[in-house]
Formats: structure tokens, sequence, C-alpha cells
């Protein structure tokens, strides 16, 4: 298990999470594919994270303990999946042109979750009726 943490603060930003592929984006649905009155699925399980692009998941050193730090640029990632319910100690971003979105947060304009301890961009939060979650 994994718990990320916030790069400038060191604040924990997620739940205890365990890596697995990146499900296909193809099959995530998005809620408004979801018939009226059901609950629109994450795109990842709780408890659980994926690298991406998957491909670059192999060229990122895994520490061996506890608090170490991930090289994720590095390895070419573009970032790391996580379910909005795994994200903790986090808070919308002030700045109003990265809050866009019709129904919640569509995340098109760059990172809008700040780490709620010292305010570093943390995060992109995807959210919308029409983006898998
Ligand atoms: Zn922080």
């Amino acid at each position: 298990m994994v718990v990320f943490r916030c790069r400038r603060c060191h604040g924990d930003v997620t739940a205890p999470v365990r890596e697995v592929p990146l499900p296909d984006p193809d099959i995530a649905p998005a809620p408004y594919t979801v018939p009226t009155g059901e609950e629109c699925p994450p795109r990842m399980r709780p408890g659980t994270f994926a690298y991406d692009p998957p491909e670059a998941a192999e060229r990122v050193h895994r520490p061996q303990f506890a608090g170490a730090a991930l090289g994720l640029r590095r390895a070419g990632l573009s970032g790391i999946v996580l379910g909005r319910a795994d994200v903790r100690g986090v808070e919308l971003t002030s700045l109003r042109g990265r809050r866009s979105g019709c129904c919640g947060m569509d995340g098109f304009d760059g990172p809008n979750l700040v780490c709620g301890g010292c305010a570093a961009e943390v995060a992109t939060e995807r959210t919308d009726c029409w983006t898998p979650r």
C-alpha cells in the first residue's frame, strides 16, 4: 500500500492505495451515459491507483520503505489516476479559471485541487457529467 503525499509539505493527500493496471478509458462511463437514478461508478476502484500512461509505470523506481518519494517525472509519467474518494487533505483551488465544468470539475484547465496544508497544486479532479470520474 502507498500513501501519496504533498511534494511541498509532505502532508498525506490520499488514503492508502495499491497499484493496479490502468483501466481502459473506453470502458469508463461518464455520468451522462449512466441511466437516470443510477450512480456513475468511478474509473478506479476504491483503494487503488494506476500510472498513466501505463507503459511508463515500468520505469518508475519503487522505493522499498515508507515515506520515500517516487521519481515520476524521470519515468515520463503524465500522472497517477485515483478515485476521488481516496483523495484526502485537499481543497478546490481558489483560481476560478481552473474550476470549470457544468456539473462538476472537467479538469481541462489544469490542476484544480490544492494541498489543504500548504496550498500547493497536487491534483486535477475530473468529475463533470461528461468525463469519466
Ligand atoms: Zn502541502
